[in-house]
């Protein structure tokens, strides 16, 4: 029997990534996008090509109505198995001194309550006391939790240090309910994420700095998350795994 998986932001990047290997080694998955129909349409037209199955769905993760509307269509689905907690944005590099509140407003309510938000409907879903079959959930952090990203984005930084607590936590929370919550924490990986935040040539540019001498790719974070997807990482819960090329 097929398990169903709810990727949050897989309409391109990572996310994306995940969504086609996961695909491809069993899973029907729940293709969420905020704004660009089309090209969540084409990860699911991508993936029925090759045989397997998959749906898209809109919703904006920081809105609380869209959170529990997006749950509720991968509840037509049966039960859900497992989630990755993916979608988030940056900003224009700048320090926090000439941050305006509306730019961080944005920046919490996206990366912090909509993970929040996310993860706790996957709970409601999957924990055993609750109905649930168990499973598994995988938060898209970042090393820049570690880092700090000063005078580039100490919010987003803040906002992925928030999902690292959220992971540790929440693993704790859900141990005995059958959950395993783990959490990747990407460096530099070659999406279009830095050229939403006005720098295209970004990780190409930082990652020759790092000691693998590159920038990563989208399917080299996916391969980690489908593997703590899976029942293969059946004894790690609470981890975060740095994929980052030793930076
Ligand atoms: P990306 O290429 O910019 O893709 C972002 C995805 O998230 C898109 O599918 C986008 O959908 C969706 N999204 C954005 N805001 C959303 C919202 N409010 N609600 C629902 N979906 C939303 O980004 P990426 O590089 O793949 O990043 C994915 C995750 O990895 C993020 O959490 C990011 O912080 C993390 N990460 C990335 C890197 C890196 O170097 N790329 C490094 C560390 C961590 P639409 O296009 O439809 O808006």
């Amino acid at each position: 029997m097929s398990k169903n998986l709810l990727i949050t932001g897989a309409s391109r990047g990572i996310g994306r990534a995940t969504a086609l290997l996961a695909a491809a080694q069993g899973w029907t998955v729940g293709v969420n996008y905020r704004s660009d129909r089309a090209a969540a349409d084409e990860v699911v037209a991508q993936i029925h090509a090759a045989g397997g199955q998959a749906i898209a769905v809109q919703g904006d993760v920081a809105n609380e109505a869209d959170v529990l509307r997006l749950f509720e269509t991968m509840d037509t689905l049966g039960p859900l198995h497992g989630l990755v907690v993916n979608a988030g944005i940056v900003a224009p590099p700048m320090a926090l001194l000439e941050m305006s509140g509306e730019r961080l407003q944005r920046m919490f309510d996206v990366n912090v309550l909509g993970s929040y938000l996310t993860a706790r409907e996957g709970a409601r879903r999957m924990a055993l006391s609750r109905g649930g079959v168990g499973g598994s959930m995988v938060l898209v952090s970042s090393v820049a939790a570690s880092l700090g990203s000063p005078f580039e984005y100490v919010d987003y930084a803040g906002a992925k240090g928030a999902m690292d607590v959220l992971t540790r936590g929440l693993a704790k929370e859900l141990g005995g309910e059958g959950v395993r919550v783990n959490a990747v924490r990407p460096g530099l990986i070659d999406t279009d994420i830095h050229a939403s935040g006005g720098q295209p040539d970004r990780a190409e540019r930082l990652g020759k700095a790092t000691p693998l001498g590159r920038a990563g790719r989208a399917e080299e974070v996916a391969e980690a998350i489908v593997w703590l997807l899976d029942d293969k990482a059946s004894y790690t819960t609470g981890a975060l795994i740095d994929i980052a090329g030793g930076r």
